[in-house]
């Protein structure tokens, strides 16, 4: 590998910590990205994901840890921003050895940093995590699932979509697409058909499609390259990132962007792109917070409450609500009024 300097990568911005694992027994090679603490201790996922370098694995933890700094100051959460991501290995997969040796190395951080589910590790993976580590959240036993969660802030977000665009957060009649119906969106169209809406689905996986099909029979199904050039009231992704693009803008046919899928601007530049199209986009961090607030409710010395998690979850429409407002005032993009006000609440705390 070429040498490189890791504060000089792009995503580097100023991380209080960076840390890299490597454990020779088992070829455990692991990064833990700590971007920002002013808030509380760093809190985020692990990926474990077939990286090609070294360098990769580094840029996607400085990345995703940076984002969860933003998602934590938005939520109203005292907690701040940090990533693992394990680099897995094809050709020598030892999952469950891995994981253990892992665990034993986020033990090393001593409580600045806590984590869990990710892509690439499921909840039986959490669980083996938990059993080595008491920095594991989002154990079955607790918080469990955060997907209906996170379902359920989209959901609030897109009311205060609706209520801006259209005057009202009615449901009935209004149509929405959806792109992927995994964990998410599944939960997100069920929400959304139960309150009468319109959809359309489209998935790569054609089991998903089934189940939809069956649950909800008057669900729409189009191909996934035609999903998001539907006529429809609200899009929302909630399959992979890098949704929105030069490209793809122009093609959209939507008032409103609210999806459960993290990283849906390629760039910041597409934050502009959308407000130029006349296109409401309520920022992914702020929208799918719910799966992140349900999870770091484990650690609430008052004990995990089903009550609290579900009045932060609705505060998602306050705040939506709130960057909308400023967005229009400002005539700035939502995206870039969301980023500020986030930093605006984890710089500010620094100074106190
Ligand atoms: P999932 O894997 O259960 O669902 C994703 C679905 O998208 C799958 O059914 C997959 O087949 C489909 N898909 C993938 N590429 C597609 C394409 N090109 N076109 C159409 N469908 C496609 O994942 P999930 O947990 O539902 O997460 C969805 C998104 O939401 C991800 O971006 C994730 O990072 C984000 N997110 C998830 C949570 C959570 O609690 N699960 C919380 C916050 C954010």
């Amino acid at each position: 590998m070429r040498e490189f300097s890791v504060s000089s990568l792009p995503e580097f911005d100023n991380h209080e910590l960076v840390a890299f694992f490597e454990d020779k027994k088992t070829g455990l090679k692991s990064f833990v990205a700590v971007h920002n603490t002013n808030l509380g201790p760093a809190t985020g996922g692990t990926r474990y994901w077939n990286y090609r370098s070294e360098r990769e694995a580094l840029r996607d933890a400085l990345r995703l840890s940076q984002a969860m700094t933003y998602k934590c100051a938005l939520a109203g959460l005292s907690y701040g921003g940090g990533k693992g991501v394990i680099m897995a290995n094809s050709h020598n997969p030892k999952k469950r050895k891995f994981l253990i040796a892992y665990a034993k190395r986020v033990n090393l951080l001593r409580g600045n940093f806590y984590t869990g589910e990710d892509v690439g590790l499921t909840t039986e993976y959490v669980n083996t995590l938990a059993r080595h580590s008491k920095f594991i959240i989002g154990r079955e036993s607790l918080a469990g699932n955060p997907s209906p969660w996170a379902a359920l802030g989209v959901f609030y977000a897109i009311s205060a979509g609706l209520k801006a665009v259209f005057g009202t957060d009615e449901m009935s009649g209004r149509t929405f697409s959806i792109k992927g119906v995994g964990k998410v969106g599944s939960e997100l169209c069920r929400l959304l058909y139960g309150r009468g809406g319109r959809i359309v689905v489209a998935d790569i996986n054609q089991k998903r499609i089934k189940q939809i099909k069956k649950r909800f029979p008057k669900v729409r199904v189009v191909k996934p390259g035609e999903i998001h050039e539907q006529r429809v009231d609200v899009y929302a992704p909630c399959a992979l990132g890098d949704e929105f693009n030069a490209k793809t803008i122009p093609r959209l046919q939507c008032h409103i962007v609210c999806g459960g899928a993290n990283n849906q601007l390629s760039t910041s530049e597409d934050g502009r792109r959308l407000q130029r199209a006349g296109i409401l986009y309520i920022p992914d961090y702020l929208a799918n917070a719910g799966g992140l607030i349900n999870v770091v409710a484990e650690l609430d010395r008052r004990g995990y409450s089903w009550k609290r998690v579900r009045k932060r979850v609705q505060n998602i429409q306050k705040m939506a609500r709130k960057v909308i407002e400023f967005s229009r005032r400002q005539d700035t993009p939502t995206s870039e009024v969301a980023d500020r006000l986030a930093e605006s609440i984890f710089r500010k705390k620094s100074k106190g």
